[in-house]
């Protein structure tokens, strides 16, 4: 009997040994696993903006307006570095620092968005998590002061990718974000706008509006950033077009065709004549050339916006970052508002020629 007990303590003495030192492993493991993410204080990370492009020519621009342009643009770019900078996600970053942007009467999102038709902002928005692919979007809004906010509790919050118009708004109040009367985004400059448009229009034999491109500009904003953890994502914020009716809805909300986050190739932010955008597919054909052409990141941007867009008769930009911190920034039309944060090193450009 004494043999009995003296072999069944010795069995629970093992047992017990093995569990702790499978507790420790694991414990060991879970250190490594968040080590590792500290021990990279090298890793790439950056973070590129747009603030739209079109006829943005030294001349078409004040030294007042330029300088305007140029501090909102340092402004809204260092805040999405900064959290990058402290260990943020890349989709943090990319919501940050478009509401800086949004809020701004400067560019064509949330404060500045240009108006329809009627005269009342229509607002479309769309951001991406390259991690998960996750993605969410919104059309048509009226009232969310921030619209890539909406976008991100899509994203977050629904189990849906695209919502518009009153259902987006309905939904909207379920989340905790900040709601404005459309008044909020009926500005003079605006108002002005559009019905210069209008009369432009009038003559014209068009049932569709065209886009007064010769001495006017796309303003939306977009944002592509890569963090510490090696994680992508990318997002966009428009009031679209100038004139636009019918409840028209442009690249910007679709995933896509405006926006485009895989951490496997990209991120990707347009601004243009959308529905050129939509029809190349425009964000998505640059992750796919790359993903299986193999292109790098600036081959595929080249080829679809100095090739494949034109082809199309498509005007407009594309800023992009992929995995690595390799950046680009290009656009067929004579400007493009833009700045990079790369190795703590800021540049802020707007022509061509720069
Ligand atoms: N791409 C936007 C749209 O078509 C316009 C812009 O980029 O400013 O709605």
């Amino acid at each position: 009997m004494k043999n009995i007990l003296l072999l069944w303590a010795v069995l629970c003495l093992s047992i017990s040994c093995q569990q702790t030192n499978k507790s420790q492993s694991k414990s060991s493991q879970k250190q490594t696993t968040a080590d590792s993410v500290q021990q990279k204080p090298n890793a790439p990370f950056g973070i590129v903006i747009h603030g739209g492009a079109g006829y943005i020519t030294k001349e078409s621009l004040s030294d007042s307006l330029e300088k305007a342009y140029h501090e909102k643009l340092s402004e809204a770019i260092s805040k999405g570095n900064e959290i990058l900078k402290n260990g943020g996600s890349a989709v943090e970053a990319v919501q940050r620092t478009i509401n800086i942007m949004e809020d701004s009467p400067l560019f064509n999102a949330g404060k500045g968005a240009v108006l329809t038709h009627e005269e009342q902002p229509e607002l479309d928005a769309s951001i991406m998590d390259g991690k998960t692919l996750n993605a969410g979007g919104v059309s048509g809004v009226s009232t969310i002061k921030n619209p890539i906010n909406l976008a991100y509790e899509v994203m977050e919050n629904s189990a849906h990718v695209l919502l518009s118009g009153k259902g987006a708004e309905v939904f909207a109040k379920t989340r905790n974000l900040t709601l404005v009367d459309p008044s909020y985004f009926i500005t003079p400059k605006q108002l002005q706008n559009v019905r210069r448009i209008k009369k432009e229009q009038e003559n014209k034999q068009s049932n569709f509006y065209t886009p007064d491109l010769n001495g006017s500009k796309f303003g939306t904003v977009g944002c592509v950033a890569l963090d510490k953890n090696g994680n992508l994502a990318a997002g966009t914020s428009t009031g679209g077009m100038t004139n636009k009716k019918w409840g028209r809805i442009g690249d910007s909300p679709i995933i896509g065709a405006g926006t485009y986050a895989n951490n496997a190739t990209c991120a990707v932010s347009g601004t243009g004549w959308g529905e050129f955008y939509i029809r190349g597919v425009v964000a998505y054909d640059i992750s796919a050339l790359m993903e299986y052409k193999g292109l790098s990141l600036e081959e595929a941007v080249k080829k679809v916006i100095y090739e494949k867009q034109p082809q199309l008769g498509g005007e407009g930009g594309i800023i992009a970052i992929d995995h690595l911190g390799n950046i680009a920034m290009e656009f067929n039309t004579p400007g493009m508002f833009r700045a990079s944060y790369l190795n703590d090193e800021l540049n802020i450009k707007m022509y061509k020629k720069e």
